[in-house]
């Protein structure tokens, strides 16, 4: 990347299993930009509430054991030598727990406590403070990132992301159906529609992109294109 090029802030919003961490994990290394996938900060925390006993065996959350707990709970993302990121849940890697369908189960209800969201909002905000960082999640182009010069939204059918998130699973060995993946991919959407504090809306300002029928070559080229048009004319 030529170093005089202006940085920018980078928001990918969408449903889950969108591919939009996939999406915007290779638009960050196209430009040489940071990766932040905010998902798993939401995933973190939910791991550290199931692992302490903070969520009934019916998923409702401790909301105020919860709260208080978050001061003990650092997250941090750890770069691999094959250049992806792992998440570090108070300094131990907890990349693989964090995708398993139990956290990905218990997860929404975590994300819509307000005070769970203002703590990782703010260092969501933090960490892209110096610019050139892409960053993906529900809220980032209407709350993290208000500002950001590229915002895109992604879309795809729930069928369509279940298939994808359930080969994926299957891939990693995990023993699941695809109608359990396709349940909580509804599950979650409705949460994260309907909740209160920083519902998943598309920002005015986004670019929206269906990517079900989109190769990933598909994809990069077009993510490229929007990002080179901001750098242009922006
Ligand atoms: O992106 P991913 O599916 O891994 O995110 C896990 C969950 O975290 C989502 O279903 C959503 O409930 C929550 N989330 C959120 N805001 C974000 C990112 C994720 O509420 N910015």
């Amino acid at each position: 990347m030529n170093k005089n090029t202006r940085l920018i802030t980078i928001a990918v919003d969408g449903y889950s299993s969108s591919g939009k961490s996939t999406m915007a994990r290779r638009l960050a290394a196209a430009v040489g930009y940071r990766y932040i996938d905010s998902g798993a900060m939401y995933r973190a925390v939910t791991l550290y509430a199931l692992d302490n006993g903070l969520i009934s065996t019916d998923g409702e959350p401790d909301k105020a054991a919860i709260v208080s707990a978050l001061p003990e709970i650092s997250i941090d993302f750890a770069v691999q030598p094959d250049g992806t990121q792992h998440t570090l849940l108070n300094g131990v890697d907890v990349e693989t727990e964090i995708r398993r369908l139990r956290v990905s189960n218990a997860v929404s209800p975590v994300a819509a406590i307000a005070e769970v969201r203002r703590a990782l909002v703010a260092m969501q905000k933090k960490m892209g403070e110096r610019k050139g960082i892409v960053m993906d999640g529900r809220d980032i182009g209407t709350v993290v990132f208000p500002d950001a010069e590229l915002k895109i939204f992604v879309d795809a059918s729930p069928e369509t992301r279940a298939m994808r998130r359930f080969k994926e699973l299957v891939e990693k060995g995990s023993q699941v159906s695809y109608e359990d993946v396709l349940s909580n991919v509804v599950h979650r959407d409705h949460i994260d529609t309907t909740r209160d504090e920083s519902p998943l809306r598309r920002a005015e300002d986004a670019i929206s992109l269906d990517n079900s029928l989109m190769s990933l070559e598909e994809q990069d080229a077009w993510l490229l294109k929007q990002f080179n048009k901001v750098l242009q004319f922006g």
